[in-house]
């Protein structure tokens, strides 16, 4: 890959550069800005993406009769990599605009796609993604919540948990099981779903963070028309999987603290009357995550050289949340060891560096569950990258009702 912009793209670099040195303040000068979902968080976030729909930066890729800029996949990277290094808004627009939407466009009518499609890259109505449930995470083709037929309708029973958002969400996707009679990846049907409707409960769960970002969704009797449903029926599963295969690149990499960060507080903290980038112990470690980080560079270039190719990233880009979740905990789990008694400040304006290592400590374990957990990822590596022997499947050809459940 030529890691030099061309002409064009060194011109499209310019442009995203100028809109937010107007718009953003850089990284570093003052506070990071709160992650915390409250109103206010959620207005400025909602602000902050109107304004780069108006400007052309907000969904690069995707058509402009559909709000967005009818960019390429690299001018979107380009575009990330500027952003970067500017404090912007908790993005809460990351599951609808990563995942839902995009299938929602890959499997909804023309109709559909106009109503919600610009709305939803102008950040005026929000999505979010009803897939796991209490008793379906990894195996979440396991999944229970029932949609019955009923005339024009379906009707639907059941919960789903860790719900990213969907306390403030408009909409959703919902994974629904239509038809317990045959294996669990055959039963599954798609839908789109009103999180206003009557019968769809929201409860926020209260994280270790202090923040409430996920929740527990209740669907009781909620009657969802069959103009709302997504593929076929019985073919929730492929629909799901072009979901996942855009999760594995928007929940990607790309998450603090970087080691310059980290070695920034060391040279700020006394350790044993020097700085505690002197101490040789410190120094071994920065280096291993030094070197991994570079590791991860050059493979994110990888996926960069699939795109600029028109091509879509394989499994490999699961390395890239492997990688970049243990090492967001571990240089995290050091920053606070560091900072000794300070190290459990939490408020941004007490707190070392606005917070960021303890904000970053606290949502480290939940990044190495979500969009699949590490087994599961270096389950898709060995199998998909490593052409090793699969995972034992052995449900695979029963059907759903007939399954034990240690009921
Ligand atoms: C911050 C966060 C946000 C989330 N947001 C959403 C969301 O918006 N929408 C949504 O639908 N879900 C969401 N989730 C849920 C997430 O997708 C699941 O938590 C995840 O898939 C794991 O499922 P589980 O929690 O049921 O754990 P389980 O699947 O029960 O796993 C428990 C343990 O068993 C291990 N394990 C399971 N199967 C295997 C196997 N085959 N081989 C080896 N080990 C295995 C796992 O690695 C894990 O350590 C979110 C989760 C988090 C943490």
């Amino acid at each position: 890959m030529d890691f030099k912009d061309s002409p064009e793209e060194a011109a499209f670099r310019a442009e995203a550069r100028a809109f937010l040195a107007a718009n953003a303040r850089p990284k570093g000068d003052g506070a990071p800005l709160a992650v915390r979902s409250d109103p206010a968080t959620l207005e400025a976030a909602k602000a902050w993406q109107r304004k780069k729909a108006e400007a052309g930066f907000a969904c690069i890729t995707w058509p402009k009769e559909l709000g967005g800029r009818g960019g390429t996949p690299i001018q979107q990277v380009i575009y990330a990599q500027e952003e970067e290094q500017f404090e912007t808004p908790p993005n809460v627009f990351a599951i609808g605009l990563g995942m839902c939407v995009p299938t929602v466009m890959a499997f909804a009518d023309t109709a559909t796609k106009q109503r919600f499609v610009a709305p939803a890259v102008r950040g005026d109505e929000i999505w979010c993604q009803l897939f796991s449930e209490p008793a379906a995470g990894s195996d979440v083709a396991g999944l229970r919540t029932r949609a019955v037929r009923d005339g024009d309708d379906w009707v639907v029973n059941g919960q789903k948990v860790w719900t990213s958002g969907a306390h403030f969400s408009d909409f959703g996707i919902l994974l629904t099981r239509t038809n317990p009679d045959v294996p669990k990846h055959k039963g599954l049907t798609m839908f789109w779903v009103d999180m206003k409707a009557p019968g769809v409960e929201a409860r926020p769960i209260h994280q270790m963070s202090g923040d409430r970002e996920f929740n527990e969704v209740y669907f009781t009797d909620v009657r969802i028309p069959d103009s709302q449903r997504l593929g076929e029926v019985g073919a929730g599963w492929q629909v799901a999987l072009v979901t996942l295969m855009n999760e594995r690149l928007a929940v990607g990499t790309g998450y603090g603290p970087t080691p310059e960060e980290l070695m920034a507080l060391a040279r700020a903290l006394d350790l044993g009357g020097r700085p505690a980038m002197a101490d040789q112990a410190f120094r071994e470690k920065l280096a291993d995550w030094y070197v991994a980080a570079q590791g991860l560079k050059f493979t994110k270039f990888r996926t960069l050289t699939a795109l600029s190719r028109g091509q879509t990233p394989g499994p490999e880009a699961s390395i890239g949340k492997i990688v970049s979740a243990n090492q967001m905990q571990e240089m995290s789990a050091m920053a606070l060891d560091l900072a000794d008694q300070y190290g459990i400040l939490n408020d941004p304006a007490e707190a070392p560096f606005g917070g960021l290592f303890h904000r970053n400590f606290m949502f480290a374990p939940g990044l190495r569950i979500a969009g699949g957990t590490d087994e599961i990822l270096r389950n898709i590596i060995a199998e998909r990258v490593l052409g090793l022997p699969g995972d034992v499947r052995v449900d695979k050809d029963i059907a759903f009702k007939d399954l034990p459940t240690g009921r």
